[in-house]
């Protein structure tokens, strides 16, 4: 029937960022909002197969849109045993021993930092022959460019692994292996197969914190022909964006992609670069040396081939978006997409901009470029944190949401998986240690549905609740702008993708 609604949300405090105030209700239709009032002029809509949820009076917003993830990172942590925050071996022992293994026999553990422990050092095979000496295990560090694998491991993999990344101490291997190798140790595990579990898992799981769009950061095949199969088998919730690592630029032009193109859940996005790499590791490039170590970071592409990557990608027509931290790192991107030839028209993006200073802040206003920006980076910003520890005194000029917003840049809030939450990153945005950089709840919410819309050229879609607009949103327990200082204690008690209810609190 065509009159009636699939769903209707009543009894709500329906916040549909297009309109100031709240409205009670709301209808959706064919998977689009279609009427947006009161309970009585939206329950005219009411037919008898239309699910009506009442909301008991709690808010209703537009899904979050998470403008920067690795999603199949996020479900690493969910799938395989976390070792993040273990405090030396025996407790990385313990935890890959409480789970069982999966996978092709294997037991996984990811996100090891030994720079923590007493000793410092890299977890070795001998090390983790106390889990098992049957079963193949490996243990991912942090950066995930180095891991450490049993003897049982290095005899099912060892024949495989490029032997320049493994290494070797009195003619035997260590169990400690580097980049390229950690590929085939993946696909040993699951490879593709595996892929699609962590997708799905993660999936779930992103749902749950009221993510309903999403903005992936993929590298190589594996993933993007993921999503694909999880779409043509009509299992993928998510809306996907896909920003494509710029060694694909030449197989997405081959092969006749566009930005923007693509369908109602999987769109293809931006060619996407680093510049420099991250304060933790002491690698992004910043004017004035790091206050806990020698050096000044290092580029990770070279200004040269930075500048010419993006004239490449602006040539063959697509949004460009690159990784920039440190205050030298986003000078030079910025100068990289000056050149273009309309930044704001193709919404070229900057990642991170975490140590901008006010003239980057100028340029990146008039230029017209999104800042694409992790407000959940503030847990390292707190006095006498990693980012105090690295970076003296400048750690109060690092994400300067306030001063960006004032000059009148586009932000686009994202997690980068460190961990998925937006309400979480709102909480940050809004309680932010630097109190002259806090944003209002209402931004900090902008910055997480409409901001990441608009970068993903999707303003007309998403990111808003008015008549027209996508049926995605998120019931919450509580109102963010009754508590402002607790907002990361609020829950998602549905969620609703295309006007599907896709999840629900137990
Ligand atoms: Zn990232």
């Amino acid at each position: 029937m065509t009159g009636s609604a699939d769903l209707i949300l009543r009894n709500a405090a329906v916040h549909t960022l297009d309109e100031p105030g709240v409205v009670e209700a709301i209808a959706i239709r064919d998977g689009r909002v279609v009427k947006v009032g009161t309970n009585r002029s939206v329950t005219l809509l009411q037919g008898i197969d239309t699910e009506v949820l009442d909301c008991e009076e709690r808010p209703v917003l537009p899904g979050f849109i998470d403008a920067h993830t690795h999603l199949r990172s996020t479900g690493r942590y969910l799938v395989h045993a976390d070792l993040s925050g273990a405090e030396n071996r025996d407790e990385i022992i313990e935890r890959l021993d409480t789970i069982r293994a999966e996978h092709g026999g294997w037991r996984v553990g990811i996100g090891y930092d030994e720079s923590t422990w007493s000793d410092g050092t890299l977890l070795t095979r001998d090390d983790l022959d106390a889990v098992s000496d049957a079963e193949p295990v490996a243990a991912f560090r942090v950066d995930m460019h180095t891991a450490s694998l049993n003897s049982a491991a290095l005899e099912q993999v060892g024949a495989d692994l490029p032997p320049e990344y493994v290494e070797i101490e009195d003619g035997q291997p260590t169990g400690v292996i580097y980049e390229d190798a950690l590929g085939v140790v993946r696909s040993a595990i699951g490879g593709e197969e595996l892929t699609r579990t962590l997708l799905e898992v993660a999936q779930e799981h992103a749902l749950s914190l009221g993510v309903t769009c999403i903005h992936d950061m993929v590298r190589g095949s594996s993933v993007p022909r993921a999503y694909r199969e999880l779409e043509l088998d009509r299992e993928l919730q998510l809306r996907v964006r896909l920003n494509y690592w710029r060694n694909h630029l030449e197989a997405v032009r081959e092969l006749g992609l566009r930005t923007n193109h693509g369908s109602d859940r999987l769109t293809v996005g931006a060619i996407k670069s680093f510049s420099d790499g991250s304060f933790g590791g002491r690698t992004a490039k910043v004017s004035e040396p790091y206050e806990d170590g020698n050096g000044d970071g290092t580029w990770v592409v070279q200004p040269e081939t930075l500048h010419q990557l993006v004239d490449d990608v602006e040539s063959a027509g697509y949004q460009v978006t690159i990784h920039a931290i440190g205050d030298v790192a986003i000078d030079e991107t910025l100068t990289a997409i000056e050149r273009a030839s309309d930044p704001a028209n193709a919404r070229h993006r900057i990642e991170h901009v975490e140590l901008a200073t006010d003239g980057h802040i100028e340029r990146i206003a008039s230029a017209g470029i999104i800042a694409s920006m992790q407000p959940n980076f503030h847990q390292w910003a707190q006095p006498g944190g990693l980012y105090e520890s690295r970076l003296g005194e400048r750690f109060k000029r690092t994400n300067r949401f306030r001063d960006l917003v004032d000059a009148g840049v586009r932000l686009a809030f994202g997690s980068d998986s460190m961990p998925m939450g937006p309400l979480y990153g709102i909480h940050c945005a809004v309680n932010a240690p630097n109190d002259c950089q806090r944003l209002t709840v209402d931004e900090a919410i902008e910055a997480y549905t409409i901001g990441g819309a608009y970068a993903g050229f999707d303003e007309d879609r998403l990111g808003r609740l008015g008549q027209g607009y996508v049926g995605d949103c998120v019931v919450l327990d509580r109102s963010p702008w009754d508590d402002p200082w607790h907002i990361e204690d609020i829950e998602v008690t549905h969620t609703i993708v295309g006007g599907e209810l896709v999840y629900e609190r137990e």
